[in-house]
């Protein structure tokens, strides 16, 4: 998870790299925003997490964001960590559309919205289990006086298509 690696531009790392002149947190104007106090710890971001059943089960103080993610993925299930890191995401857009000064949705319904959010990326994932063709493509250095032409291939969830 990218937000583990702390390479995330938060306040504290625009800070270290000069881009902004203070290292406290625009939504509470208390603490350093690190990944850590962004994410989980900023009061904005508590009211967030309570409304999903995460805090009453992972009330951690202190540290790195690391460390909450080590804690949660050492006693949950795939499932859970999956709606966890979805979380995470809803959480850092969160705290992006406050700084942006975009409308917050009720939090509940923005835990909705991360739980369908899920459920829609899983049944794309379901429907794009097409067969795998294996085919072994060489390369092959082009003539004199010709021109090679290369593709990507993409896969439509919707209509079950690919080209
Ligand atoms: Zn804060």
């Amino acid at each position: 998870m990218l937000i583990c690696t702390d390479i995330l531009p938060t306040v504290v790392n625009l800070f270290k790299r000069r881009v902004l002149t203070s290292h406290v947190c625009s939504r509470c104007g208390k603490y350093p925003e690190d990944a850590y106090h962004t994410q989980w710890s900023c009061k904005m971001s508590q009211f967030f997490w309570k409304c999903t059943y995460f805090i009453p089960r992972f009330n951690l103080a202190g540290g790195t964001f690391a460390d909450v993610f080590e804690a949660v993925a050492s006693m949950m299930s795939k499932a859970d960590l999956e709606r966890f890191a979805c979380c995470v995401w809803s959480a850092w857009k969160l705290r992006n559309d406050s700084l942006h000064g975009k409308q917050i949705i009720q939090l509940d319904n923005m835990v909705e919205n991360t739980m369908e959010m899920l459920a829609v990326f899983k049944s794309c994932e379901e429907q794009s289990k097409l067969p795998f063709i294996s085919q072994q493509v060489h390369w092959l250095k082009p003539q004199v006086n010709t021109l090679i032409l290369n593709c990507d291939g993409a896969v439509g969830c919707e209509q079950g298509s690919r080209g």
